[in-house]
């Protein structure tokens, strides 16, 4: 990595302890991805973004901020980035897969609450995240009681713009979404300083659908037997959807797909044909959160999709493009982002029941259920995917963790003893 201390500083980051965790990263980097066998080529990309994590992209948006452009963070799927890049903003993913800072972010907040919360306020507050410090604005959203809590908390650091995002899926609640939508423009139009059109929206909308299309064409991919990548490296593309410039990511996924092709058409895999097939169920992983997947295919078994917001819940459902006006084109966001189906929703049987068609299409032999640990729409919501799963006699396993490694051991045992069950 190029030096990079200059702009961190300018930033205002901590640097020790920024370099404590740009430190800890590499060797977790190395035993996860690194030690993979028989790896498409085209992974190289994305090595080399996680390689300069915190600086290539980092230094492409403080060029963006020099030329008057604005950076917007975001928690959550529901955000339509579309409204931020229409308006010429670069929408972020904040990553919060990390547990930092946690001796501070306690004196605020409760010690048992939901670690994606803690991790955020972690990373604000330990002033370690150059994306965090880039933001101009960060958006939340009332999706979780925590979240919607905690984004009061956060305001004191950085501004934050709140959306207001409904828990049931009836007119009244599309009415509200939509109002919200034209709402969140406004407030990026005024952050921005630039005016939102029709044309300006159309273009973002076709942008997004090509980085959605892209993913979807690389799950699609992975319904093949053998799976032609790991389950490692198709989350780790879908973490980095959520920060890297949507143009390049998406013609990188496109080459990338491309290789898999020709894989497939060569029956060249990752794993044996026979290797158990895994659908991943639950809370969202942001990077680096990459414990649970490591378990899995470290026991010989292969993830062959994501039921998440860091997985399919992001990049299923394109928006229309042939919007004839701005009012149809928001029209259009808010229905598409309403789709999204996510545990703080009730009811939300649209899940269960896409997830049972996700298990046939994807030829999976099970599925893992994850909840962070104090998240209670997901481990809530789990009784009722482990209810649909028994009902259509798909084997599966509910698990709860955090970002720590102290029950790793434990999990493996777990995970072990499923995937030699469906052998
Ligand atoms: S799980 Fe729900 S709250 Fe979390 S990112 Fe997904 S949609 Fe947002
Ligand atoms: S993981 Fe659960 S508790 Fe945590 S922010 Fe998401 S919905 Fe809220």
């Amino acid at each position: 990595m190029s030096d990079y201390r200059k702009m961190w500083a300018d930033l205002g980051l901590d640097l020790d302890a920024h370099d404590q965790l740009l430190q800890a990263l590499p060797p977790t980097y190395h035993d996860v991805y690194l030690t993979q066998t028989n790896r498409p080529q085209k992974m190289d990309y994305f090595d080399f973004v996680v390689n300069e994590i915190h600086g290539l992209r980092i230094q492409e948006l403080q060029q963006h901020k020099q030329q008057g452009g604005k950076v917007i963070g975001t928690f959550c799927v529901f955000v339509p980035e579309e409204i931020v890049r229409s308006a010429g903003g670069i929408c972020i993913g904040l990553c919060s897969g990390l547990e930092t800072g946690s001796g501070e972010v306690e004196k605020i907040l409760p010690r048992q609450i939901c670690p994606l919360i803690k991790s955020f306020m972690g990373f604000k507050l330990g002033k370690i995240c150059p994306y965090f410090e880039s933001c101009d604005l960060v958006v939340g959203e009332t999706t979780c009681d925590g979240k919607k809590k905690a984004f009061e908390l956060l305001n004191d650091y950085i501004p934050v713009h709140v959306m207001e995002t409904p828990q049931m899926k009836r007119e009244r609640d599309y009415k509200l979404w939509l109002k919200e939508i034209k709402d969140f423009a406004v407030k990026i139009e005024d952050i921005t300083g630039q005016k939102i059109t029709a044309a300006s929206l159309k273009q973002s909308i076709i942008d997004t659908n090509a980085k959605r299309q892209a993913l979807l064409r690389l799950a699609s991919l992975r319904r093949h037997k053998p799976a032609p990548i790991s389950g490692k490296d198709s989350l780790l593309i879908e973490q980095i959807a959520m920060y890297d410039d949507v143009t390049r990511f998406t013609q990188k996924v496109n080459e990338l797909c491309d290789e898999l092709e020709e894989r497939i058409n060569s029956g060249t895999g990752v794993a044996p044909a026979n290797a158990p097939r895994i659908i991943l169920s639950g809370t969202p992983m942001a990077i680096p959160n990459w414990k649970v997947p490591h378990i899995i295919e470290s026991t010989g078994a292969i993830i062959v999709a994501e039921e998440m917001c860091t997985g399919l819940r992001y990049f299923e459902g394109l928006v229309p493009e042939d919007a004839s006006s701005l009012e149809e084109a928001y029209a259009n966001l808010a229905q598409r982002y309403l789709n999204i189906n996510c545990a703080v929703f009730t009811p939300n049987n649209n899940r269960t029941q896409r997830l049972m068609e996700l298990v046939e299409e994807y030829q999976a032999d099970g599925v893992i259920h994850v909840s962070l640990s104090f998240c209670d729409p997901y481990s809530i919501e789990a009784t009722q995917v482990e209810k649909a799963c028994r009902q259509a006699g798909i084997p599966i396993l509910k698990l709860e963790t955090d970002y720590g490694q102290e029950d790793t051991e434990q999990l493996k045992t777990r995970v072990e003893a499923f995937c030699e069950m469906l052998r």
